[in-house]
């Protein structure tokens, strides 16, 4: 199956591929402009994907926007050359980033820090090999604080950020015509700065958000785009532990036995016995 896929009249999309951590890539073509969102999380990646922009004969990215710092979502950026929007968050924390060499010792002490973690560190040695002198963070050029609107010529793009736990800088990119949202990383737990963690009260904000839009199609980075439906059906368990946890704070076998009935299952399936963890030091955070 081809990772390429038209999902909407204006909106391609390369799909995440999950070996190297590559998220989800999409070019929005509007009458005048085409706009990238993520840059992919290497040089090669990037490549790719206009690669097959080209071969589509589909008009190339214009501006690029950043849907938050991870390096899965940004190292791509030195390839594409484009003027960058991003959040302020996002532009600051690149800048932390720039002028390092990511060799091992550097990427172990980035991961003492917590500003990585084992699991990026794998994917980083994964995708780049030997050649990690190709990772050139680039300075975003137009940044904004709360949103901002991208009109590509009869196609608007709504930015707004939402936060959550994942990342702080977090934005969805809403493609108002196509009635598309992309959530980016926003509902997943947060990865760096200590152990995964959920809190729920941000998982739910941040849900809320998303189904506030007038959205029928959501497309998570690193996930296959869903219908409104299906989008509801996935995140409805996910909700459920959440509101759970706003409930019984910290006592694990009241939400465990409230989670089961909810499910009606006698044991707790592993993802979210998992996640169930993660809300849990979350819960402890607060
Ligand atoms: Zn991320």
């Amino acid at each position: 199956m081809s990772t390429i896929e038209q999902i909407t009249e204006h909106i391609l999309i390369m799909h995440a591929s999950h070996d190297t951590d590559r998220p989800i890539l999409a070019a929005i073509t509007g009458e005048r402009k085409t706009l990238l969102i993520d840059a992919g999380n290497s040089p090669a990646h990037a490549a790719l994907f206009r690669q097959e922009l080209q071969r589509l004969g589909v008009r190339l990215p214009d501006l690029l926007i950043l849907t938050h710092w991870h390096w899965d979502h940004t190292f791509g950026m030195s390839e594409w050359d484009l003027p960058t929007i991003a959040q302020a968050k996002t532009a600051h924390s690149l800048s932390k980033l720039m002028g390092l060499n990511w060799s091992d010792e550097v990427m172990e002490q980035l991961c003492t820090e917590k500003i990585i973690n084992a699991s990026t560190m794998a994917h980083i040695k994964k995708e780049y090999g030997m050649n990690r002198d190709l990772i050139r963070i680039v300075d975003p050029d137009i940044l904004f604080d709360e949103s901002i609107t991208i009109d590509l010529g009869g196609v608007t793009c709504q930015v707004n950020l939402v936060g959550g736990d994942h990342s702080e800088d977090s934005c969805y990119v809403y493609v108002k015509e196509d009635q598309t949202l992309f959530l980016g990383d926003a509902l997943g737990p947060s990865v760096y700065g200590g152990p995964r963690s959920y809190t729920a009260s941000r998982f739910l904000r941040v849900l809320k958000q998303a189904y506030q839009s007038e959205a029928i199609l959501f497309v998570e980075s690193h996930g296959r785009p869903l219908d409104r439906a299906a989008f509801q059906r996935e995140l409805r368990d996910w909700e459920q532990l959440a509101l759970l946890t706003e409930q019984y704070g910290q006592n694990r076998e009241q939400i465990v036995s409230a989670m089961c009935t909810f499910l009606q299952v006698s044991e707790l399936p592993h993802e979210f016995s998992e996640a169930l963890e993660w809300f849990m030091v979350g819960a402890a955070y607060q």
